[in-house]
């Protein structure tokens, strides 16, 4: 029979588990038992939609089965089955994006103690097994098997087995200096396995498990009887009553459930009877998954109809902004004979949907009010992803998000909500200031930023792409507009000053065309401005778009072609300012070119010609 070679990525993944020295090799029995019951759920739910609706869901069962003489140990499911064709695509190649992103990542043999971290699935098996033979039976298909020892590839061929469903003998490897592989052949072990990662499985995991018993009609004489037992309580942990949960058994089921090395920063357990009647079990992750911000990453919660999945992962069931959210949802109220196009567009569902959204943002408002350094650390991880939805969809969904955000308060030097700014708002502040930049330190040196923390206001200090953007969409917080300190129409002056500024203007008005002149189409405009102090100018965008939104969509797609010119506004108080009438036309050109440079500079654009801007240095020093 011919060896067929595993595609690129099952191979590297493989050869990961085949030498593996990972010490939880133990999770190779969760991923098969969870395969198994992932295919009785398949074939009760297409049972169901073909309209056989005799089918008991407790006839199904999933056997443990050892084989001490020839140390195998095998998994059988009465579930789907697998055709040949489908054999040879589901077990030859990796179809899971997350776990064909593991394999890629895997460069070298210590990053095997993130395996934990990933649901691995079925080649898992080859950390316990140098050789695994899976045979399995699909309705309406002729039976086959497809086996492996590993590397060398794989072989599918018929064969005679014939219940419907699939069973999987791993026989072990042999034991080594390092792992003793015969802990998978005993009893006691194995139900411990089963105990510790699936025991909410709802299908009953059973296996013979032999004890002594004194031989009928004699003394002291023992044999070994064999019984069936069931290893699993089948209860699923959401159907238990939240009292009776530990905190630890909702951690554990999460790191097994949702693969996270760390805790979640919060758990949501929420059940509701009546016109809706569901059960919910939500957490809030700690940290970003590895491909949280890849086209990879999928956005969703499992859904169960009556404790059994219907879908791995249910878009519907969470709004973009919080696809951070891992959890599941189980309802009796859905019906197990429409198909998952229909349950897409179901009325349930989306009832589902809004519920859970709510009690999502009640969360996030709680831990913002009760563990305040929890929540800043959530949303450090995740406040992108909020603020993004606040300026997503033309700001449909911002009044809902307004109170979930953080920034950066310059006068506190922490992290603030909108509430907080506004309620220190000192008496005469009408406006709430924010600043964009590129990094923190770029903010807070930012010269528009001086002459209004002078006046006793705090600014905003915003670093992420999306934040100018999120704050325009909301216009305003409490009836107090956002403005930023850098937006022209800025209006920090009393009546005095302006009117001071206003005779300046006046009296610059040769000069301040004069510089346009010598910077022609570069600069929309050249002005005087209040707001700066130490620093001779700076550049703003025009009302609408400012500098730091500019750069933002330069750099999306096709964003070179933006076109956006600059108001330069020149401070009439700086010494520099005051020369400058003093120079001749030649003179002022030099000179409004290294103004224009430096200002360009400290709003972190880059520069036409910076051999010229440096050549220009040189010259004057
Ligand atoms: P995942 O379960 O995340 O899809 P696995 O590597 O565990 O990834 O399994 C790969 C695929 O093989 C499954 O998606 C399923 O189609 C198929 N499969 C594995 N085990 C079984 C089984 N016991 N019965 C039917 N199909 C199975
Ligand atoms: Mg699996």
């Amino acid at each position: 029979m011919a060896k067929k070679q595993f595609k690129t990525e099952s191979k590297r993944l493989l050869d990961l588990m085949i030498n593996s020295i990972y010490t939880h090799r133990e999770i190779f029995l969760r991923e098969l038992i969870s395969n198994a019951s992932d295919a009785i759920d398949k074939r009760y739910y297409a049972a169901m939609q073909a309209g056989n609706t005799g089918l008991n869901r407790d006839e199904y069962e999933i056997r443990i089965e050892v084989d001490e003489q020839q140390r195998t140990l095998s998994v059988t499911d009465d579930g789907c089955g697998m055709s040949a064709e489908e054999l040879e695509t589901n077990l030859g190649t990796i179809a899971k994006s997350g776990t064909r992103a593991f394999a890629q990542s895997l460069e070298n043999a210590e990053d095997i103690n993130v395996i934990g971290q990933f649901g691995v699935g079925f080649y898992s098996a080859f950390m316990v097994a140098d050789k695994v033979t899976v045979y399995s039976h699909k309705e309406g298909e002729t039976a086959a098997v497809w086996e492996s020892t590993g590397e060398d590839g794989y072989t599918v061929s018929e064969c005679d087995y014939e219940p419907i469903g699939t069973k999987i003998v791993l026989h072990l490897k042999a034991n080594g200096d390092e792992a003793n592989y015969d802990e998978f052949l005993q009893e006691y072990r194995l139900s411990s396995l089963v105990k510790k990662y699936s025991d909410y499985i709802r299908y009953p995991i059973r296996m013979q498990v032999g004890h002594q018993q004194k031989k009928e009609g004699t003394e002291d004489e023992y044999e070994t009887v064999y019984e069936d037992q069931t290893l699993n309580s089948r209860v699923p942990l959401w159907s238990k009553n939240k009292n009776e949960i530990t905190k630890e058994e909702y951690n554990a089921f999460y790191r097994d459930t949702f693969y996270d090395f760390e805790e979640p920063a919060s758990v949501l357990h929420i059940r509701t009877e009546g016109m809706l009647s569901y059960t919910a079990l939500l957490y809030l992750p700690k940290k970003p998954p590895f491909d949280f911000n890849t086209k990879g990453f999928k956005r969703g919660l499992k859904l169960y109809a009556n404790g059994v999945m219907i879908m791995e992962s249910c878009e519907e069931l969470l709004p973009e902004y919080f696809g951070f959210v891992k959890g599941l949802v189980d309802s009796p109220d859905l019906s197990l004979n429409i198909s998952r196009e229909m349950l897409q567009h179901d009325r349930q569902l989306s009832a589902i949907a809004n519920n859970l959204k709510k009690k999502i943002q009640q969360e996030l408002l709680r831990m913002l009010k009760d563990e305040r350094d929890a929540y800043a650390e959530f949303f450090r991880a995740f406040g992108r992803t909020l603020k993004f939805g606040v300026y997503d969809n033309y700001g449909m969904n911002a009044e809902f998000l307004k109170d979930t955000l953080l920034f950066h308060s310059r006068a506190l030097d922490k992290e603030i909500t909108l509430k907080e700014y506004v309620d220190a708002m000192p008496e005469g502040q009408k406006q709430i200031y924010y600043a964009a930049g590129d990094s923190l330190a770029h903010v807070l040196k930012l010269p528009q930023t001086e002459k209004v923390a002078e006046k006793g206001y705090d600014i905003l200090c915003l670093t992420d792409d999306v934040d100018e953007f999120a704050l325009r969409i909301l216009r305003e917080y409490d009836g107090k507009p956002f403005a930023s300190v850098s937006d022209p129409s800025l209006d920090l002056a009393t009546d005095d000053e302006k009117k001071a500024m206003e005779e300046k203007k006046t009296e610059s008005k040769e000069l301040l065309d004069r510089i346009k002149t010598a910077l022609g189409d570069r600069v929309s405009e050249v002005g005087l401005t209040d707001r700066l102090k130490s620093a001779v100018a700076c550049l703003t965008g025009e009302e609408g778009m400012s500098v730091e939104m500019y750069k933002v969509l330069r750099q999306m797609p096709n964003g070179e072609t933006v076109p956006m010119t600059f108001r330069l506004e020149l401070n009439p108080e700086h010494p520099l300012f005051k020369k400058l009438g003093t120079l001749n036309d030649a003179q002022l050109g030099e000179y409004a070119e290294l103004i224009f440079a430096q200002a360009k500079l400290m709003a972190g654009l880059p520069l036409d010609d910076p051999a010229a801007f440096s050549e220009a240095v040189c010259k004057l020093m």
